[in-house]
């Protein structure tokens, strides 16, 4: 079984729209994908009517989840919430404090650009955000059309739009201790993306992934692009330690990420426990499938 926990769509900063997505999982050959756009859910109908649509027999189950924005101690990190019920009020409100400050963020960091002579203008990052959630990707995106930077992940350095960047600008975000309660009374699981991607900024020491661990966290990811291969070793060494699970996944964004579907993949075990953990909502079968756990 081949199963990807961890990609976004147009919904947020991929460039897939999450039909789009859900049909590039199956050509894939995906058993499983999770659709975790950052602080949002919106996608998650089009997904699965997408998966409804899909030819028989379409193999592919979709897990319903998010990336929520978090902040601790001023180092920004990213938890994955999996199988969550959408319709919880304390956790939605949450998602819809993260995303109302998303377009004023945005129009923060463009005018530290502009400070910083660069031709960016709102209007451009709007065109490139089109109906997704803006974000840092789309203005790094503009600074690739604008010439300033060669790819998007160059923008992505303290010069430019990396946390603590000279154009940064912070967001509402979560306390992670506090996303870790929120998501699990929503019937949650959570696993804390890509901890150890030094590449994004600061990343916490491991005795805050104990301390999360302590306070519920489900999970972290192991497997990822950002991690180097040694460092995926110590995470999995990490997790067992701590009776977490360890997952891989892609953490695909379409064409604005070089990573692909499938590229790093979480074991089917480690798949079953999480969903035997989940009781905010199932993943959702494929035409003619049942749930693949
Ligand atoms: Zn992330
Ligand atoms: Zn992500």
């Amino acid at each position: 079984m081949r199963i990807d926990l961890h990609t976004h769509s147009t919904a947020s900063d991929g460039t897939d729209t999450p039909a789009e997505l859900v049909r590039n999982a199956a050509a894939a050959g995906l058993d499983v994908v999770a659709l975790t756009d950052h602080d949002t859910t919106r996608g998650h109908a089009e997904a699965i009517a997408a998966l409804r649509g899909l030819p028989e027999p379409a193999g592919l189950s979709l897990v319903t989840g998010a990336e929520l924005s978090c902040r601790l101690d001023g180092v920004g990190l990213h938890m994955l919430a999996y199988l969550f019920d959408p319709d919880e009020p304390e956790l939605s409100r949450e998602r819809e404090l993260v995303r109302d400050d998303r377009v004023p963020r945005a129009k923060t960091m463009i005018g530290k650009l502009r400070e910083l002579g660069v031709d960016v203008t709102w209007e451009q990052v709007a065109r490139i955000a089109g109906d997704g959630s803006v974000g840092r990707p789309h203005i790094a995106e503009a600074l690739v059309e604008l010439g300033v930077v060669p790819s998007v992940s160059d923008a992505f350095t303290p010069q430019w739009l990396a946390d603590g960047g000279r154009a940064y600008a912070e967001k509402h975000e979560l306390d992670p201790f506090d996303a870790i309660r929120l998501v699990k009374a929503a019937g949650g699981v959570t696993v804390f993306a890509h901890p150890a991607a030094a590449k994004r900024g600061r990343t916490v020491p491991e005795s805050v992934i104990a301390e999360l661990a302590a306070a519920g966290l489900d999970g972290i990811e192991a497997d990822h692009m950002d991690h180097a291969p040694e460092t995926r070793a110590r995470l999995r060494g990490l997790a067992a330690d701590l009776g977490l699970l360890a997952t891989g996944s892609s953490d695909y964004h379409g064409s604005r990420k070089t990573c692909v579907l499938g590229e790093f993949t979480t074991d089917p075990e480690v798949y079953g426990e999480i969903t035997r953990r989940a009781t905010g909502a199932f993943p959702v079968p494929g035409a003619g499938g049942s749930p693949a756990a």
